[in-house]
């Protein structure tokens, strides 16, 4: 019952407050979607702030092919410094998908810290002509995966006190979008998921936050990247004056994984150059 002063986390140096409120080392990453785009240079950053991450791959993956395990491995030659690992998932398919965390934890010494659910598709086509295929597909990975990873991982966190789940939502979050019902859908699911599980779990330490992605180069944008009259259209209406990279993820979901958001919770963050606030 110490005073409110009294609480860990109040550093007195800037030294000791760099390395109190951001350094990973000793904590388990669980993350999806970390084969390119955002989520790899998540699990990079993550990395390089001392945890250990394993992620979650599509089944039939050469392992000496996956770039970005050979990029967490080349972070770290000190046999003691942090394992990097993976698991095979198709996260469109319900009976991986329920398995997943429990395959993953022998790799994660029993003990996952944090949880990011990255992993995302999307379907464009009219709505009168959107199939319910690509709806199953896009509805399941991008929200059910999330729902089932973080069920799974927050029954590990929530007895031992301690954890963060960090979900990717989108601009979908708060627009509706044109062509993408099924996306629009699963990212307003995925934003009240967030708070649904962080109102349940914030007495137990656990913090589920969002990020909130803007235009982003990847893969997920090809079809706009290509188009150099489209491209250059969203780049001028962007405040910031140009597309956010993978790399500005780094920061945000540092922040969110780390002691430096341990009072921030249910929260959607946006990472967009301005673009919603135009
Ligand atoms: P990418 O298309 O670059 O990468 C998608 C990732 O998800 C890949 O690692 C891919 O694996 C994985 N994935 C997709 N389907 C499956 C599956 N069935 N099984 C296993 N893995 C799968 O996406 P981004 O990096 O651009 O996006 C990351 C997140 O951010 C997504 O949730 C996306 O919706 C969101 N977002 C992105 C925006 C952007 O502008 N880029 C904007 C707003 C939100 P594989 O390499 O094996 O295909």
């Amino acid at each position: 019952n110490g005073s409110v002063r009294d609480r860990p986390g109040v550093a007195n140096s800037p030294h000791s407050i760099m390395a109190s409120l951001f350094n990973l080392t000793g904590q388990h990453v669980l993350i999806t979607g970390a084969t390119r785009g955002i989520g790899q240079a998540c699990a990079l950053a993550l990395a390089q702030a001392g945890a250990s991450v394993c992620l979650v791959v599509r089944p039939g993956y050469n392992p000496s092919q996956i770039a970005t395990l050979n990029a967490l491995r080349a972070l770290d030659t000190q046999p003691s410094g942090p394992q990097h690992s993976f698991v095979e998932c198709d996260m469109a398919d319900l009976k991986q998908l329920r398995t997943v965390v429990d395959r993953a934890l022998p790799l994660l010494d029993n003990n996952i810290h944090i949880l990011v659910n990255c992993a995302g598709i999307q379907r464009r086509a009219p709505a009168v002509d959107f199939s319910e295929d690509d709806w199953d597909d896009v509805i399941t990975t991008n929200l059910k995966a999330v729902f089932l990873l973080s069920r799974a991982a927050g029954k590990h966190m929530v007895p031992l006190r301690r954890g963060k789940i960090i979900n990717f939502g989108s601009l979908m979050n708060f627009q509706g979008g044109v062509t993408v019902p099924a996306y629009a859908a699963a990212k307003g699911g995925v934003g009240q998921l967030t708070k649904a599980l962080s109102n349940e779990w914030a007495q137990h330490n656990v913090q589920v936050n969002a990020i909130c992605p803007g235009y982003i180069a990847t893969d997920m944008n090809e079809w706009l990247l290509s188009d150099p009259v489209r491209l250059r259209q969203i780049s001028e209406r962007i405040p910031a004056g140009r597309w956010g990279k993978p790399e500005d993820f780094a920061g945000p979901v540092i922040f969110l994984a780390s002691q430096s958001s341990a009072y921030v919770t249910g929260e959607l963050l946006v990472v967009d150059g301005g673009w919603m606030g135009r």
